[in-house]
């Protein structure tokens, strides 16, 4: 019997396996798809939110705290992340009147910012329109690969000890007196506890254990443009009157340099409709591009993520003995992972005993496109396949495909993972080719999306 199920190899699910990873604990993690984050996570923006409205609610203050630890992650874990810094421009004077108050507002609340002048603001992005009147300058926002991070603490996890089981979806979850049985495609697991964090599905697995909650798909659309350095931070237009239900999105950027536009908010009824329709497109543009003297050059990608929507709030609770729920686990839940990690470690120590293991290990993981010419002749000399470059794009080598294949035997897990084919996509046929000379069969992103065989 394990001590541990985690149901979901998404952001949350895999940062409370690394955590777990670091306890004498025996842990699995189950998830549907043929790796990890590559349901709601990969569909995010990749921001590492500086806060989150309203101050004081669960998602507020895991936030905050996420943000924080996001260093020290990325250097234990290994991902990219970088601190460009958010922009809040105001763009007419009652914005420009408002400054002062959100700096107050930010700074009673924990946030820190730095009133900026119109001419320091076109200093630093100087594609604003000049007739923007000054802004806020939020140091802490930063950017990341999701689907890198969620690997990385993947990687930490297995290394440690924990077993991930892939294209293996829970059913059904039976509870007996010491604990649970359950039942997925790939057989029965025995646990003590669960924790449910299946995103977009959580509430399926809530009700298996008898726990009514409803999760509703809210889709945010995405346009990611060719031009690195169009802007060099996070941009986004104070607006009059804050939304509620979203921060609205902005002219963002990913953490490989290129303007990614968006998201927006828009209610859908199933949850696996990540189209991309012409009005959400003419929508984004209409929206940032007045905020700019001209648009970002060439349009790379459209795409569409799913928020996992229980409400207004995340739902991190225990409603039954030994099981767990991390469930509605929207914006800004890729910052609020570690934090969110941290949380369950001790809600469990009511549960268990949690021993520290003496030692962790901590995997090594470096992309070719950030390595020094002396590095990469080491690698080469020791792997032939890192002098062979696939992706010219983003420089990524056969090696890298094949390590990111043993994190997810499948097309999207490679791209996402490696940011290989993200860019020309002429690629594409020499990454199918590899990962069909590998696994046989090439997989878009779970059993049954088979692209060649
Ligand atoms: C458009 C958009 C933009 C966003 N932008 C940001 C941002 O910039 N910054 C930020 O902090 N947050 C952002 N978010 C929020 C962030 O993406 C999510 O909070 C985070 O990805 C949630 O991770 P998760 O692991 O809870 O869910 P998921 O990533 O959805 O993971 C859940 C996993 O459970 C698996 N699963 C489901 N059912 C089963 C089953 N029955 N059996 C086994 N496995 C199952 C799924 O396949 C999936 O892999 C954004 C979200 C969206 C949609």
């Amino acid at each position: 019997m394990k001590d541990v199920i985690v149901v979901g190899a998404g952001v949350t699910g895999s940062f409370i396996a690394k955590e777990l990873s670091k306890y004498e604990l025996d842990v699995a993690v189950l998830e549907r798809k043929s790796g990890p984050g590559l349901d709601q996570t990969k569909g995010c923006s990749g921001i590492i939110h500086p806060l989150q409205l309203p101050f004081g609610s669960l998602k507020s203050r895991l936030c905050l705290k996420g943000n924080a630890m996001m260093d020290k992650e990325a250097e234990e874990l290994g991902f990219t992340f970088e601190r460009v810094g958010l922009i809040l421009v105001a763009t007419n004077f009652l914005t420009f009147l408002a400054v002062p108050l959100i700096q107050l507002y930010l700074k009673l609340n924990g946030v820190t910012s730095k009133r900026l002048s119109k001419k320091k603001v076109l200093e630093m992005v100087p594609n604003l329109r000049e007739d923007i009147w000054g802004g806020l300058f939020l140091p802490t926002a930063g950017v990341v690969n999701p689907v890198e991070m969620t690997a990385c603490a993947v990687r930490f996890a297995k290394v440690n000890g924990v077993e991930f089981h892939y294209d293996c979806e829970v059913r059904g979850i039976e509870r007996r007196e010491d604990g649970f049985v359950v039942k997925t495609t790939k057989g029965d697991f025995e646990a003590k506890c669960v924790i449910n964090c299946a995103g977009l599905y959580a509430d399926d697995i809530a009700k298996m254990v008898g726990y009514d909650m409803e999760i509703t798909p809210g889709k945010g659309t995405h346009i990611v443009f060719e031009e690195r350095g169009f802007s060099n931070h996070l941009v986004v237009a104070i607006p009059l009157k804050p939304n509620k239900r979203t921060k609205g999105g902005g002219a963002l950027i990913g953490f490989d340099g290129k303007p990614i536009w968006g998201p927006n908010l828009i209610d859908v009824d199933s949850k696996d409709d990540t189209s991309v329709k012409k009005g959400e497109i003419e929508g984004i543009i209409a929206k940032f591009s007045p905020l700019f003297k001209r648009k970002p050059k060439g349009v790379v990608a459209f795409y569409a993520g799913l928020r996992s929507i229980a409400g207004r709030d995340f739902v991190i609770n225990q409603p039954v003995d030994g099981f767990i729920n991390v469930a509605g686990i929207q914006s800004p839940g890729l910052t609020a992972a570690p934090a969110i990690a941290e949380m369950i470690i001790g809600m469990l120590s009511s549960m268990f005993q949690l021993r520290r293991k003496k030692r962790v290990i901590k995997p090594e993981w470096k992309r070719v496109a950030v390595m020094g010419d002396e590095e990469l002749e080491e690698m080469i000399k020791e792997n032939q396949d890192y002098g062979e470059i696939v992706c010219f794009c983003n420089m990524v080598s056969k090696a890298e495909i094949l390590k990111a294949l043993e994190e997810g035997a499948c097309f999207d897990a490679v791209r996402h993972l490696t940011w290989a084919g993200m860019d020309c996509c002429k690629c594409h046929a020499d990454i199918l080719k590899i990962i069909e000379e590998h696994e046989g069969k090439v997989k878009k992103e779970i059993d049954g999306s088979e692209i060649v065989w």
